[in-house]
């Protein structure tokens, strides 16, 4: 049947991907449908029960400061809260939180539920419905026709999906799910290039039977961190600790004995895996020399016992699953409730996309999440959020956008997907971002809420709070740099103690934040100084990154402003790109082959990285 209702965007998948996309859509006015297996399902998080960490907090962020739900969900879920390179520079700084699996799910069902312009159906999509090159809709596995102005594909691992535990294979999407076939051999027949993928997940263990005493505790950090833009620590549940265990020798030997019982070194897996988040088995065969790896062991939830030892991702039969974890001290009499496993999907070469996530071949038709050969829920996010954006302006005939490098990790995320594809899960670092220190997660909002805004992500509450932190940090920096510490001054005194030298002239108090030995929280109470700072924990922190990091922050700038003047600068005909030193000789073949007029046009061609374009601009300059 023909489903009577039309709408301007289908989305289907109701993964991490799919929901960011379905609800950016609708909060952008179009009426559009979430259609997923499963509504138990929806946002699901497949394998660790956690968010964010190095790289993938600063995606988290920039999806909350476009008006996403990943962060929210996160404050509303999440029962461990740490910051991650703490005592390095705010670049690499990063929050991660220990969900609850149930309640980060209930959190993301409610906001779908409660969104407007969004409907949910429960079927799976068999069928896309194409016209001319154009995607029109799409047909549910029992012949339902949804008809569209635009579609967004965020299936996740489920096409095609085989589960491996040892040599044992069996169809599913993931442990519990079945897999999306009748989808995956229709979107085979189009002109996409597919290839496999593979990932996968520990054991979980029943808390009842772990010695905890044998194991480090691990608790979060005080003052509890907090994920969202939006979020405070009022919205955290109960605050849990994690523990921490290690393998051993005789871990080791079991696996090392085992391993022709492993579809990955029987040759059974064809498909790739994640280089950085490898198998137990990966890790002792790699790296033969180490006698012990960590092993985080996770609370699943608060009402459960249910625990997820990460680090030991494994798809040896179960049998020696059992021998491994109770090989590890603390596990001696572990239960093991679900056995690891391994899982092989199709993806889609990401080089099939534009920056908008649109697809090459079929029009209104967009790719997100680990379709594109990405692993991570935040990744998946990212990505759905930016397709459900363009979605929707495809569907009011708008004009697609996608930030760029150097204003975000998903504006990097993106053109490395596209321009360089991907022969193995791709997972986000700090160091993929040649703009770190401009791209930091402290400051996603202000790189990114004023475009959302624009864009129509944004509602009136997020608009108010981010309008008042902004006019805040704003007053108090230019407050800062208005006052002025004499060197006889009480307040010179007291800073002299604090950084073990008297002051021999007069300084702002902006200057003086820029030492290294003072922080925001020691311009308070300096006598003589009617000197209230401001106790938002938000605004003292911009305010104190901004001051000590302006003068990296502006050279960083200043190149990208450099790079951006220079666009036009056109490249000899005789440019021998092989005596350009400091290319690398894939992108000097690139660049020999295309032969662009501009550096413009150098920058656009797939691969060559903004960092490549600096060096050709300076070889440039000497030639001149
Ligand atoms: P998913 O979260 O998989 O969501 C896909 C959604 O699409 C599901 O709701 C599904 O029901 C729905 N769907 C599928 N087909 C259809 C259809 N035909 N019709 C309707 N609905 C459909 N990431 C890490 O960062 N680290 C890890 O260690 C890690 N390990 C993993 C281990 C396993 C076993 C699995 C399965 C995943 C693992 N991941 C890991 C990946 C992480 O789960 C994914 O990157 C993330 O969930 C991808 O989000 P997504 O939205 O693209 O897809």
């Amino acid at each position: 049947m023909n489903y009577p209702d039309r709408f301007d965007v289908i989305v289907i998948g109701g993964g991490h991907a799919g929901t960011e996309a379905a609800l950016a859509s609708a909060r952008m006015g179009c009426q559009t449908l979430l259609l997923t297996h499963n509504i138990e399902t929806l946002g699901q998080m497949s394998c660790n029960p956690a968010i964010g960490g190095i790289g993938k907090s600063h995606l988290v962020k920039e999806i909350d400061a476009l008006g996403g739900a990943m962060g929210l969900a996160t404050d509303l879920g999440g029962i461990q809260f740490r910051v991650l390179n703490a005592r390095k520079g705010p670049a690499v700084r990063a929050t991660r939180a220990q969900a609850d699996r149930i309640r980060y799910k209930a959190a993301i069902r409610g906001m779908l539920e409660n969104q407007p312009n969004l409907t949910i159906f429960q079927q799976a999509a068999g069928d896309l419905i194409v016209d001319n090159d154009t995607v029109r809709g799409v047909v549910t596995e029992t012949g339902i026709r949804f008809h569209a102005e635009s579609v967004v594909l965020s299936t996740g691992t489920f096409l095609g999906g085989i589960i491996h535990i040892g040599l044992d294979q069996s169809r599913g999407g993931r442990a519990g799910d079945p897999p999306s076939n009748a989808l995956a051999e229709r979107l085979r027949a189009l002109p996409f290039r597919v290839d496999r993928l593979k990932t996968g997940t520990p054991p979980r263990i029943d808390a009842k039977s772990v010695d905890f005493s044998k194991l480090e505790e691990q608790p979060g950090d005080t003052p509890t961190p907090v994920m969202s833009y939006l979020g405070s620590r009022d919205m955290h549940p109960r605050q849990v600790s994690c523990h921490i265990a290690h393998t051993n020798e005789r871990t080791h030997e079991i696996i090392m004995a085992n391993l022709d019982r492993s579809p990955m070194y029987s040759g059974v897996i064809e498909g790739i895996g994640p280089r950085y988040c490898p198998s137990i088995e990966d890790k002792v065969h790699r790296f033969a020399d180490k006698s012990s790896h960590q092993v985080f062991i996770e609370p699943e939830g608060l009402d459960t016992h249910e625990l997820y030892p990460n680090g030991i991702s494994t798809s040896l039969p179960f049998d020696v699953q059992l021998q491994v974890v109770r090989s590890i001290t603390g596990l001696e009499n572990a239960h093991i409730t679900r056995p690891g496993y391994a899982i092989e999907y199709d993806f889609f070469d990401p080089r099939d996309l534009k920056h908008s996530l649109e697809t090459k071949f079929i029009h209104n038709l967009f790719f997100a999440g680990q379709i594109n050969g990405t692993t991570g829920y935040e990744e998946a996010g990212a990505q759905g959020l930016l397709a459900g954006l363009n979605a929707a302006r495809r569907a009011k005939q708008l004009d697609a956008w996608h930030p760029r490098r150097d204003e975000a990790y998903l504006g990097v995320l993106v053109d490395d997907l596209i321009t360089l594809g991907t022969k193995e899960p791709y997972r986000m670092f700090t160091s993929r971002a040649e703009y770190r220190l401009l791209l930091r997660e402290d400051n996603a909002d202000l790189r990114l809420t004023e475009k959302g805004r624009e864009l129509g992500l944004v509602d009136d509450q997020r608009w108010k709070a981010f309008s008042e932190k902004r006019e805040a940090i704003a007053l108090e920096t230019a407050r800062l740099a208005s006052v002025w510490v004499q060197p006889t001054s009480p307040a010179a005194a007291k800073i002299a103690e604090k950084i073990g030298k008297p002051l021999t002239r007069e300084y702002r108090l902006s200057d003086l934040l820029r030492r290294p030995e003072l922080d925001y929280a020691d311009l308070t109470d300096l006598p003589g100084l009617d000197n209230v700072l401001i106790d938002d924990e938000a605004v003292a922190e911009q305010v104190q990154i901004q001051a000590k990091y302006e003068g990296y922050i502006e050279r960083q700038q200043g190149e990208i402003d450099k790079l951006k003047r220079h666009e036009a600068m056109p490249l000899p005909d005789d440019l021998d790109y092989q005596r350009v030193e400091g290319l690398s000789n894939e992108i000097r073949q690139k660049l020999a082959d295309a032969r662009p007029e501009t550096l413009a046009q150098a920058a656009r061609i797939s691969g060559v990285t903004p960092a490549a374009v600096s060096i050709l601009l300076v070889h440039l300059k000497k030639r001149r």
